[in-house]
């Protein structure tokens, strides 16, 4: 079920999934735009719906979930600690990523226009409280859930006979983005390449993806998107000296084309990921002076 997104990345897509009791799973939820639910309501056609798995909270996946449980009356499934993330980015008493861009150099200007347009993205996602939890391990209607972490810490994917639902833990075409956010853990990038090798472990026959065509190959794929993050590691790695930068300033050097601010703060994100990464490796040192953060090589 692809749903059309407002966004440069402009569709996602959900999943119906037939289950053991003659009803359907319905496999992430699409962005809580108007229309949302009458969306869904046509797509089923007056199947029945046992259950919503939410794969992670981004706003795409889990934001039409309140109209869909409503709509169907089906129960919500998804991890407890993306839950907390959800709860954390998009409830009411949610964190304040100021602090954070701050640390990290983010100019004024652009940190007021990231808060307005997460305000704005706040209204479109109706999450739903007091879910079921789901953890990696268990088994719905014959498909393992699989804790698949990097792109979300609490990213879940679901797996039956070489069938993978993936989320966005594997995309043809762009990589997932992995970021480090001011409620991540702090090795989101070492997270996602055990996740890659899980994959290259499992040797799905097909990864179908959030966002983008099915992926016909995916450990080729995965071991792909490795090699993205290898390299972008060597660039992360040229592109600081001994003079300590912001990783704002590093993402502008990374990410050099002009982007409105919300991709801005996924090029920083993404270039903190990897800068964390450096520093668990020794080969890059991490300062703070006066709350700021740099990074800075090790001579
Ligand atoms: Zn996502």
């Amino acid at each position: 079920v692809t749903f059309g997104l407002p966004f440069q990345l402009d569709h996602v897509h959900a999943y119906l999934v037939p289950t053991s009791g003659g009803g359907w799973m319905a496999v992430d939820t699409g962005l809580g735009l108007p229309g949302v639910r009458e969306r869904w309501e046509a797509e089923l056609g007056g199947r029945q719906l046992d259950r919503i798995f939410v794969t992670h909270y981004h706003p795409d996946h889990i934001g039409g979930a309140a109209e869909l449980a409503d709509l169907t009356g089906a129960a919500v499934l998804e991890g407890r600690l993306d839950y907390e993330q959800a709860v954390d980015a998009w409830g009411r008493a949610g964190f304040r990523s100021e602090p954070y861009m701050r640390a990290h150099g983010y100019p004024e200007a652009v940190i007021a226009a990231i808060d307005r347009h997460h305000e704005a993205l706040t209204q479109l996602v109706h999450f739903v409280e007091e879910p079921e939890h789901v953890e990696a391990g268990a088994t719905l209607d014959g498909w393992s859930v699989l804790a698949v972490p990097g792109h979300a810490d609490g990213h879940l994917a679901l797996l039956r006979d070489g069938v993978m639902i993936g989320g966005d833990v594997l995309l043809a075409g762009i990589t997932p983005n992995i970021s480090l956010w001011p409620h991540s853990r702090r090795d989101t990038l070492r997270a996602f390449l055990d996740t890659l090798d899980l994959i290259c472990e499992l040797r799905p026959r097909i990864v179908l993806p959030g966002h983008n065509e099915p992926i016909a190959d995916p450990a080729r794929r995965a071991a792909e998107t490795r090699e993205h993050h290898e390299l972008r590691l060597a660039a992360a790695l040229d592109a600081l000296s001994s003079e300590p930068r912001s990783g704002y300033d590093v993402s502008l050097t990374l990410f050099p084309a002009e982007l409105d601010p919300p991709a801005r703060r996924m090029a920083t994100g993404e270039t903190l990921a990897h800068l964390e990464y450096l520093v668990d490796e020794g080969a890059v040192v991490r300062s703070e002076d006066g709350g700021r953060i740099a990074y800075s090589t090790t001579e």
